[in-house]
């Protein structure tokens, strides 16, 4: 065979040359705004022209802080395909860690959403590398005292050309982007993706028994560009022509059903914070999401509550697993063959899990005693990785990269279990197991019987210090509205009795107007643990 290098830019060409008619919808700041891949294309070569002249070189990181839009888009393409790093930066992160991972990744020139200037504004003065600062905006640039500064607008008509001979002798192991994920303890890690790992992970987004990202379909990623890069999604759907949707700034779930309805959106994702909060107005009628051939959820567990909610609607849920060290796609729960003719319970315990492994990559699953566990669905150990799309380190940190990569695995930190089809649940972060009397408690499948009862809208389940047995689970549990005072300790426990042993059942049942989120949306189980630590100590 020949020896071939996989670049961003064949994706790119393609797009060009195949779905130059096809559309790409995005919401600003300031408006909503529909072009072509050709519109698409030719400002992505603008842009790559703007680079130059701003003295970017190969291999300089470049860092974007925006939401989901054609110009985030437009960056995901150019910035690699021109030889440069591209650094999705979180912007609800603290301003102390925007400015180490600024700084850590050396970010050269900052592209920056309008309304989010504020943000960077308030670290500006701690960061030592940013050259540049370029803000995208649909109008006259807002006031700033960034310096110096640029209107994206204004750099791209003045750009010398609207073709550009991207380089084609780029390493397929060169660098295209990257990502930081928060760490439980110190500062973020970097993850970088090459180019070679971001198109063979399009390719894998792309199988039917994935998530079958196909020309035909409409794909609004609700997940950010700044985690994961959207799940890979805007390279995926890119690769394959499909028109996208991006939801821009601050998607609530008004706005998230009323583009999947308008826009007759066929392929969502997102966290199930996102798909919990539109359930009630699908529910209510105020929507359709007849449109949607899958939702895909992932980030954390999709409960078998939600799937089942959905499914009343006619929406199918895709549960899938990753994490930014694994671009991120790693499991997908789709049903084989015959276990459609399964009865919905098993079907059901099935979509639950977070599903079997992707083709390309492989794992193990290791208990304590550094043994493969038995694929019983009942053995549990920790989940490792490796593949063409798995990191193999973390960016300038020999470290952290020693903890977690050792022997050439990704160790995940992710207890899981595999039932006899190979199908991966996943029990718990090794952090937020309950460990109470030596036992292992899942705080997963509390919160996920907790869910089912019907006046819950969030529950997350957390392990105390407790004096006799070390750990006991506390249930920090969210009622629906309607529901708000009219629920007690008494009835959850009740609910629970009889689905979960009963040293499972959680000591305190404690009632909150809103679980604390993370940056990416998912539970923060750390503050909870943080604000109860002393509940059984006095
Ligand atoms: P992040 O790197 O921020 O995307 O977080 C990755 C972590 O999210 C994983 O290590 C898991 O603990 C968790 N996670 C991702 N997807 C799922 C899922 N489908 N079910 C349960 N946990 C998940």
């Amino acid at each position: 065979m020949m020896r071939y290098n996989l670049l961003l830019k064949s994706v790119l060409e393609r797009a060009l040359k195949y779905y130059s008619r096809k559309a790409i919808y995005s919401r600003t700041f300031g408006g909503e705004k529909e072009y072509t891949y050709r519109d698409f294309y030719h400002r992505v070569c603008r842009l790559a022209w703007v680079l130059k002249e701003l003295g970017v070189k190969r291999g300089a990181r470049v860092g974007t802080f925006a939401w989901n839009n054609h110009r985030h888009l437009e960056l995901y393409f150019a910035v690699p395909c021109f030889g440069a790093v591209l650094h999705t930066i979180n912007i609800r992160l603290f301003p102390e860690q925007i400015a180490y991972i600024i700084n850590h990744a050396e970010d050269e020139v900052l592209f920056i959403d309008e309304d989010l200037v504020p943000l960077i504004e308030a670290v500006a003065d701690k960061l030592a590398t940013v050259r540049h600062y370029v803000i995208m905006a649909d109008g006259a640039l807002p006031p700033t005292n960034l310096k110096p500064v640029h209107s994206y607008e204004d750099l791209l008509s003045s750009a010398s050309s609207e073709t550009y001979e991207f380089p084609g002798d780029l390493d397929e192991y060169t660098p295209a982007a990257m990502c930081y994920t928060t760490a439980t303890t110190g500062n973020p890690k970097g993850v970088v993706y090459t180019h070679r790992a971001l198109v063979l992970h399009s390719m894998a987004a792309c199988m039917v028994d994935t998530l079958a990202v196909c020309e035909q379909d409409v794909i609004m990623p609700v997940v950010p560009m700044f985690h994961v890069n959207a799940w890979g999604l805007p390279f995926a759907a890119t690769m394959v022509g499909a028109t996208q949707v991006l939801p821009g700034p601050r998607p609530d779930p008004h706005l998230i059903c009323r583009l999947i309805q308008e826009r007759k959106v066929t392929l969502a994702a997102g966290v199930p914070t996102i798909w919990l909060g539109c359930l009630p107005l699908y529910e209510s009628g105020q929507y359709s999401g007849q449109s949607l051939r899958a939702v895909v959820v992932g980030g954390s567990a999709a409960s078998r509550s939600l799937i089942e909610a959905y499914d009343r609607l006619g929406i199918p849920i895709l549960h899938a697993y990753g994490m930014t060290e694994t671009t991120p796609l790693v499991l997908a729960s789709r049903l084989k063959s015959y276990m459609q003719e399964w009865d919905g319970e098993r079907k059901y315990a099935a979509r639950a899990r977070q599903g079997l492994l992707v083709p390309g990559l492989e794992m193990r699953v290791v208990n304590e005693r550094g043994e493969d566990v038995q694929w019983n669905g009942r053995e549990m150990g920790e989940l490792w990785l490796r593949g063409p799309w798995i990191a193999g380190e973390y960016y300038r940190d020999p470290e952290r990269t020693a903890e977690a990569f050792a022997g050439g695995w990704l160790r995940t930190g992710d207890i899981v279990t595999v039932d006899e089809e190979g199908y991966v649940a996943i029990v718990d972060r090794t952090k937020d197991l309950v460990k109470s009397g030596g036992e292992w408690i899942s705080s997963v499948d509390l919160e996920n019987t907790i869910m089912a009862h019907p006046a819950v809208q969030e529950a997350a389940v957390i392990g105390v210090p407790h004096p006799k047995w070390q750990e006991r689970p506390v249930a920090c549990v969210v009622l629906k509205p309607e529901f708000r005072g009219r629920v007690g300790k008494e009835e959850i426990l009740a609910f629970l009795s009889g689905k979960v042993a009963k040293w499972w059942l959680p000591d305190e049942v404690i009632f909150l107007e809103e679980i604390p989120k993370t940056s990416v949306g998912k539970f923060s189980k750390r503050v909870l643990r943080e604000r109860y630590a002393h509940l059984f100590s006095g």
